[in-house]
């Protein structure tokens, strides 16, 4: 039997979740639940000073925006500090490790020593064989036992083997003089202690993953699958920064961007899946795998989210939408919707989410079920009305009273009309737009005036012409 998948998402919370945290955290979330796997969140929050609870609570917050959710509790690394210690002092006693009283000073001559005769200055402690009897009463720190001669061999799932000369590996602190086990000792005894068989992260840490190898290897534990993937960089080809626009994940809710899009778009910064470019969550799951991710960095395309968002919109539920939006609005700090609105535009959804690309174009196409009259108009608008047209509303009036209320009926009315007055139907939308929803871009003439019903239909065409 294969040992089922774990995986998890291993952000330091310094600051918002970015894209391309969000993204890792996507990958290790398809590679598991496609796989009935478990999906684990630890925040790594050992470094007290950069860490935040409004950073930890921003990442809460944009994993949930993005549907990514997590198995069991958030967990904190600085909570284990006392677990990470006492995994140093395992390998002290097994002489996997060893005291260092070596000073800041005495590392710093050393140093320096090394440069001047042309040698590697990593450090090398002479308290490694030492006899416990020599050691002073001093502060001194836990230093694994890095092996001298050799290599490390990282098995990468996407980098290929990468491999590793032991001599540039030194031996590492694992726990600080005050008893603070560090970063990297951190990790591996989470992930451990987790049962994580998959560390799906960014290459930057690549290197580190020689590191963590060691401390695997002196607890005899079972290395866990490695899949490092290449980083995002912005259009230009260089690495994404600010200067390419929004860096947060949950700037995008902000733009109007749907989840789904979001995942669907960010799946493919960096995996793909043949030719395939729109999938669903259940598709993504079903395919995800590491064969797709490729080995140079992805690069971000705005157009590409908005084509793939827009086609998310389209097939979604209206009910969800509806729901959406309304989140949409409160992330973007914009007056939400009143109840009536709300149910409006549900009504309305079917035909409005067929060309939108993001939340703002759909509202702005929904402006005629949004607003009441007196409808405001755009400029667009206001050029569509004029003494003809007002003349040609006026006389459509009394016969739309009379009109039956059906779509088939509405069409007919209106391209005979059209045709009485010598014109296509065409002509006609423009000041009907105009009249009904006060913009130039809106649905079908006929949509509107289904979902407006017949007396306001009138009452907007009456405000227009009066
Ligand atoms: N905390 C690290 C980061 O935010 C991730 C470490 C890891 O995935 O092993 O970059």
């Amino acid at each position: 039997m294969t040992q089922p998948v774990v995986t998890r998402f291993a952000p330091s919370p310094t600051g918002f979740l970015h894209i391309g945290g969000a993204r890792t955290a996507l990958f290790n979330w398809l590679y598991a639940r496609g796989r009935g796997g478990k999906f684990l969140l630890r925040i790594e929050d050992t470094d007290r000073e950069r860490s935040t609870p409004e950073a930890t609570a921003a990442i809460l917050q944009g994993m949930a925006w993005l549907g990514l959710d997590h198995d069991g509790e958030v967990i904190s690394q600085f909570e284990g500090a006392g677990r990470h210690a006492e995994v140093a002092r395992q390998l002290l006693s097994e002489d996997k490790a060893y005291k260092c009283f070596a000073t800041q000073d005495e590392i710093a001559a050393f140093r320096e020593q090394a440069k001047a005769e042309g040698k590697s200055t990593l450090y090398r402690s002479p308290w490694r064989d030492t006899d416990a009897s020599s050691h002073p009463d001093a502060p001194y720190v836990i230093r694994i036992k890095a092996p001298q001669s050799g290599v490390t061999v990282i098995k990468d799932e996407v980098q290929g083997d990468v491999t590793i000369k032991n001599e540039q590996l030194d031996d590492m602190i694992l726990l600080r003089s005050d008893g603070t086990p560090v970063y990297m000792l951190a990790v591996v005894v989470d992930d451990h202690d987790m049962g994580v068989t998959h560390v799906i992260r960014g290459d930057d840490h690549l290197n580190n993953a020689a590191r963590q190898m060691m401390i695997y290897e002196a607890m005899g534990w079972d290395v866990p699958v490695w899949a490092h993937i290449p980083l995002i960089h912005g259009p230009d080809g260089k690495k994404l920064s600010k200067r390419h626009g929004a860096l947060g994940a949950q700037e995008y809710q902000a733009m109007g961007y749907p989840a789904a899009g979001m995942r669907n778009y960010l799946a493919r910064l960096g995996w793909s899946h043949g030719d395939d470019e729109f999938f669903t969550d259940d598709q993504a799951k079903a395919w995800f795998n590491f064969d797709g991710i490729g080995k140079s960095p992805a690069r971000f395309d705005t157009k590409k989210l908005e084509n793939l968002s827009g086609q998310h919109i389209a097939v979604s539920d209206d009910a969800a939408l509806r729901q959406e939006i309304s989140a949409y609005l409160g992330a973007a700090g914009e007056t939400a919707l009143t109840d009536a609105q709300s149910q409006g535009l549900e009504a309305a959804m079917y035909c409005l989410k067929d060309r939108a690309r993001t939340f703002p174009e759909l509202l702005e196409k929904a402006h005629f079920i949004l607003a009441s009259r007196p409808i405001d108009r755009d400029a667009k608008a206001e050029k569509a009305l004029s003494s003809v047209s007002d003349g040609i509303l006026e006389e459509l009036t009394p016969q739309l009273q009379n009109a039956s209320w059906v779509r088939d009926d509405l069409e007919a009315l209106l391209n005979a009309f059209a045709e009485a007055h010598d014109t296509k139907f065409g002509k006609l939308a423009g000041p009907l737009r105009a009249a009904l929803a006060g913009r130039a871009v809106t649905p079908s003439v006929f949509d509107m005036m289904l979902i407006l019903g017949r007396e306001e239909t009138l009452a907007r065409l009456k405000d227009a012409t009066g």
